[in-house]
């Protein structure tokens, strides 16, 4: 099996200042999951080595650069699915630690669990060695101006269709298939601006946000997270490949069934067990990258594909 992997960097309408950035933060990360899969390493080290790229990377919200609850802070959420034996770890409410990817691998390595909220997250973290970092060092002022900008409208999720959004988008996924044919895929986020504290979207769930099996293939999602967890739409575009759709195919129809029936827009980045490749979304923008047979591909408007 040759070695697969697709990134993307959040769906949203992103302003054109941010467009650059987000593009060079998904080619780097796509870069550095498939040096791992060319040396021979595993999907699922490859999706948290791609995802913590942009968790470094403020053009993303996630690890540094995460938007703010109503309260100003930042609180975390990540997921990681193997789709070999369909394990998973998952956190959430995570406020003090720089990767939360790699806590949520944690979990699902060295857990008997598949999900830790809160106070139990970071107890485990702090178990399992992981280093506490003060919460306000997580913060950017990307991030302090989309809550501004929240605070002068106070609606919640204006991400529907039309509506503008402040910027404090960016939600992180890889999906990668490895040279034994393991398909894994590992989603990071911020959330959005303005949450309620507490407010847990759709990234740490498991179906809504990520979705991994060996036999059908792997999904990351992004987008207004109450929407994409009423419609499980990771596990809705897996449902559609079982049933024989392609990887385009399934995302395409996905996506635009929710945005359709929710009114509110999302992105989805899948790959079929085979190594198929599906790209959507209804929002504005959403940056994207993958590398499938050597080649380099990426974009973030809707049907542009540039090759590096
Ligand atoms: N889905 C994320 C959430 O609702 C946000 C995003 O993808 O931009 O928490």
């Amino acid at each position: 099996m040759h070695p697969v992997i697709i990134v993307h960097g959040g769906a949203g309408d992103i302003p054109d200042s941010r467009v650059q950035g987000k593009l060079d933060g998904v080619k780097a990360a796509v870069l550095t999951g498939n040096k791992i899969l060319q040396q021979g390493g595993s999907a699922l080290d490859a999706v948290e080595a791609a995802v913590i790229s942009m968790e470094n990377d403020e053009y993303f919200n996630a690890g540094y650069g995460s938007v703010l609850n109503l309260c100003g802070e930042v609180e975390m959420e990540a997921s990681i699915m193997c789709g070999k034996n369909l394990d998973v770890g998952a956190v959430t409410l995570i406020k003090e630690f720089e990767h939360p990817i790699s806590i949520a691998h944690k979990v699902l390595t060295d857990s008997p669990h598949s999900l830790l909220g809160g106070e139990g997250a970071k107890l485990f973290a702090i178990q399992k060695g992981f280093a506490t970092v003060p919460p306000d060092s997580l913060i950017s002022d990307n991030a302090k101006h989309a809550l501004e900008e929240f605070l002068k409208h106070r609606e919640f999720g204006r991400t529907e269709i039309g509506v503008k959004d402040e910027g404090g988008v960016g939600t992180v996924g890889a999906v990668a298939i490895d040279s034994k044919g393991n398909v894994a895929v590992a989603t990071s986020t911020g959330g959005m601006s303005g949450k309620a504290v507490g407010r847990i979207g759709d990234t740490p769930q498991i179906g809504s946000g990520t979705y991994a099996d060996n036999h059908i293939g792997g999904v990351s999602t992004t987008g207004h997270g109450e929407s994409i967890l009423k419609y499980c739409l990771a596990h809705s575009i897996i449902k559609l490949i079982e049933r024989g759709s392609t990887a385009k195919n399934a995302t395409e129809v996905a996506v635009n069934a929710m945005t359709s029936r929710l009114n509110n827009t999302a992105g989805a980045i899948t790959l079929s067990a085979t190594g198929d490749v599906g790209i959507n979304f209804s929002s504005k923008r959403m940056a994207w990258a993958f590398i499938k047979e050597a080649k380099l591909l990426y974009g973030i408007e809707r049907d542009q594909i540039f090759e590096a």
